[in-house]
């Protein structure tokens, strides 16, 4: 017999299970790698905000310090002027005096390095004295800026020009002057001091703002005076439209902005302030690409650390979850062959106990069977029939039709016996050859020979022919024994060895016909 071995597949319980496992890990990698990213997004934009901050913080500091130290330049400078003015308009206007007012002038010069050169100038622009020396007496000013204005303006605060070229040196250098004044206030000419503005180059290159940071100093009229990067073309440019001097323009003596720079197109923090004293700001920026030069350079550091994590993450979780997807195919495999390895033992279970011709109970199981009802009518102290049945004369039926043919006449009289005697406790069996036992639980004898008589009138009635049987028909005899059990006094081999005289009785009497092991209820 062939036996095919059939491998259920997965439920889809199980598929959706795995799925979910599957899906509850993926979601966890996903979750953390977002946090992950979130966590380094807030913190490299936290650093970022705190660079800036702290470049705010420092340009302002030294807007402060330089407009401080350009106060303090211009301050010391307009003090000695202040008492020049005086000096000259009180006493020296004696040429006895004018060669100890040269030696004044060299001293003052000599006392104040940022000092470029102190002179007085006459109505006319002609140098009268100067810290130059006799040499320079030829020099004329009426042309400059400072000796217009101040020929033409009574205010006899100082004033600061656009830088010039000295005609004394050819050096850049910024101005400041005083008016001078006759007796009766009129225009009497110009004291004036130039310094070299190489002072304040010099001062500004000491401060560390990197390769792209700026300092500047301008005037009110937005004329560049000093600029670091030097450039010697900017020196006096007109910065009026330059987007610092707008911003100041705009928003007052002191404040700090992200602005491009017109000059150079770098983008840069600057901070700038107003002098307190006199009419100059100065600006201090820091390249924004330096200042976040560290910063771009950590979140590179830290992204590729994180993107590595994350990789090994994903690595980790896939594995993960390829291995619970096996793990869970393994599993739903070992349940299908185990169902299926269940569901054939079953089978075979029930093969083991089947007749292979009739499909009746085989002998195997009538014995089991006998010996369970025998032991559950002794419990229930109930009866227990059995009738043994016997093809008549089925060896010259096989002679004469061969056989298969009495194979196929074996399996129309087990049908026949089973619709006969269908009542559900009832087990009908092949016993062996050609004869069969039917096992009636509860039955007494005058029940066992009723089912008896019906199956043996039931045989006779599909007449099957048999040429060489009485009648032309097969017939079966029957013999039927009962008794209710008593633990000593009886066996199931003692029903069975009754039925079997019984049908002795059948046979030997004429066949075709009932008997009971109690010879009195024999019936024909
Ligand atoms: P009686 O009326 O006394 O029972 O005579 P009988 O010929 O039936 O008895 P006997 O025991 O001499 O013969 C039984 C025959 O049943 C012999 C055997 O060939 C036949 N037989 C037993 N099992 C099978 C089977 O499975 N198929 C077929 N075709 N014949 C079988
Ligand atoms: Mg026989
Ligand atoms: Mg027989």
């Amino acid at each position: 017999m062939a036996i095919i071995l059939t491998v259920s597949p997965p439920s889809s319980r199980k598929t959706t299970k795995k799925l979910s496992i599957q899906g509850a890990l993926c979601a966890f990698v996903l979750v953390v790698t977002l946090v992950f990213i979130c966590i380094l997004a807030w913190n490299s934009w936290n650093t970022h905000t705190a660079k800036l901050h702290e470049a705010q913080t420092s340009t302002s500091n030294m807007a402060k310090a330089l407009a401080q130290h350009a106060e303090d330049t211009i301050g010391g400078i307009d003090n000695v002027l202040v008492g020049l003015v005086e000096m000259w308009e009180q006493n020296t206007r004696e040429s006895t005096r004018l060669d100890r007012l040269n030696t004044y002038l060299q001293d003052r010069v000599a006392d104040l390095p940022v000092l470029d050169s102190l002179s007085i100038y006459n109505e006319q622009g002609k140098s009268v004295a100067d810290s130059w020396g006799t040499e320079s007496k030829k020099i004329d000013v009426s042309d400059r800026a400072y000796f217009i204005f101040h020929r033409e303006h009574v205010d006899r605060g100082p004033y600061i020009g656009p830088p010039v070229h000295s005609r004394y040196t050819g050096e850049w250098v910024i101005t400041v002057s005083r008016r001078v004044e006759h007796a009766n206030g009129s225009f009497a000419g110009v004291a004036l001091a130039a310094i070299n503005i190489q002072n304040f180059r010099s001062f500004y290159e000491s401060f560390d703002i990197g390769e792209l940071g700026s300092i500047a100093l301008l005037n009110d009229g937005g004329t560049m005076l000093v600029r670091r990067p030097f450039d010697d073309a900017l020196v006096g440019t007109d910065m009026k439209n330059g987007p610092v001097y707008q911003y100041y323009v705009r928003n007052g003596p002191v404040g700090t902005t992200v602005i491009t720079s017109s000059l150079d197109n770098v983008e840069r923090i600057y901070s700038y302030r107003h002098l307190d004293h006199y009419p100059l700001f100065v600006s201090v920026a820091f390249s924004n690409d330096e200042v976040l030069t560290d910063w771009r350079e950590e979140t590179i550091r830290f992204s590729l650390v994180s993107t590595i994590v994350i990789a090994l993450l994903w690595i980790l979780g896939l594995h993960l979850i390829r291995q619970i997807a096996k793990r869970e195919h393994a599993q739903s495999e070992l349940r299908a062959a185990r169902d299926d390895l269940e569901r054939i033992n079953g089978e075979l279970a029930a093969l083991a106990l089947e007749d292979g011709l009739t499909g009746l109970a085989n002998r195997r199981r009538f014995d089991a069977a006998l010996d369970e009802e025998y032991a559950r009518a002794m419990r229930n102290e109930t009866p227990l029939s059995l009738i043994m049945l016997d093809v008549d004369f089925f060896k010259k039926y096989n002679d004469e039709y061969g056989h298969p043919q009495g194979d196929e006449c074996l399996k129309k009289i087990s049908k026949t016996l089973k619709t006969a005697s269908a009542r559900p406790g009832d087990l009908v069996a092949r016993y062996g050859g050609e004869e069969f036992a039917i096992l009636l639980p509860g039955a007494d004898t005058a029940g066992a020979v009723a089912v008896a008589e019906r199956v043996r009138m039931a045989i006779q009635a599909i007449n099957i022919v048999h040429a060489e049987n009485v009648g032309g028909a097969v017939t079966i005899s029957a013999g039927a024994a009962s008794f209710i059990p008593f633990r000593k006094n009886n066996s199931p081999a003692d029903l069975v060895l009754a039925a079997d005289q019984a049908l002795y009785e059948a046979k030997e009497s004429g066949r075709n016909r009932v008997c009971a092991s109690d010879s009195s209820k024999r019936q024909a």
